[in-house]
C-alpha cells in the first residue's frame, strides 16, 4: 500500500444528473479518497444539450453537497476519458450498469479505453434496483408531458426541466 490518494472518475454527459447517477457517485465516494464527476463538454452531436455545461456542473455540485459528499467535485472535460483521468491522477473510471443494453455499450467502451490506456481500469457498479429504470432521457420525456419527476432528480433539476420542457 502507498499513501497515494485513490482517485476515481465518473464520466458522463449528465443532461441532467438524476438520482441514479447520484447513487453511483455516492457509492464511488465510499470506495475512493476522491471522486471527480467528469462532465462532457463537447457535443458529438450537432444539437446543443438541453442545459449548458455550467448549469450541468452546478446541478451536480449542488446535489453532491446536499448529500454531504465532501470528497466529490464536478469538472468539465473535452478530451479522451482516459487522458482526463491521467491528467488528474486517477487510475479508475467508475460506471453504472442498469441493463444488458448498458453492458454491451460499456463493454465496448471499456475495451477501447483499455487499449488506449492499460494503466487506467474501469470499475462497474450495478445500478440500485430502485434506479435501474432511470435515465436522463426518460426523465426528459416525462417532464415534457407533465409526468411526476420529483422522486427521480434533485429539486432544482426538476424545476428547471419543467421550465424548459413542459408543454
Ligand atoms: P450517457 O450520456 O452515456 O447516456 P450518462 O451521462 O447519462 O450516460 O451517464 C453516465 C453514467 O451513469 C453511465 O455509466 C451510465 O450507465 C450511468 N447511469 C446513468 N443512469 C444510471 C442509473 N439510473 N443507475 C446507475 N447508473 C446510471
Amino acid at each position: 500500500m502507498t499513501d497515494e490518494k485513490r482517485i476515481a472518475v465518473c464520466p458522463g454527459s449528465y443532461v441532467p444528473i438524476t438520482y441514479g447517477h447520484l447513487d453511483i457517485i455516492k457509492r464511488g465516494a465510499q470506495q475512493f479518497d476522491e471522486v471527480v464527476v467528469a462532465v462532457v463538454n463537447v457535443s458529438v452531436r450537432k444539437n446543443q444539450p438541453l442545459f449548458d455545461i455550467e448549469e450541468r456542473l452546478a446541478f451536480i455540485n449542488e446535489a453532491t453537497a446536499a448529500a454531504g459528499l465532501g470528497n466529490v467535485r464536478a469538472e468539465p472535460f473535452s478530451v479522451l476519458v482516459v487522458d482526463f483521468a491521467r491528467s488528474i491522477g486517477a487510475r479508475t473510471i467508475v460506471k453504472g450498469l442498469r441493463a444488458i443494453s448498458d453492458f454491451e455499450y460499456e463493454l465496448e467502451m471499456g475495451q477501447l479505453n483499455r487499449m488506449q490506456a492499460p494503466d487506467v481500469d474501469t470499475l462497474y457498479l450495478m445500478a440500485s434496483p430502485q434506479y435501474s429504470f432511470l435515465s436522463s432521457s426518460g426523465v426528459k420525456e416525462l417532464a415534457t408531458f407533465g409526468g411526476d419527476i420529483d422522486s427521480l432528480v434533485p429539486e432544482r433539476v426538476a424545476r428547471r426541466l419543467k421550465e424548459e420542457l413542459t408543454r
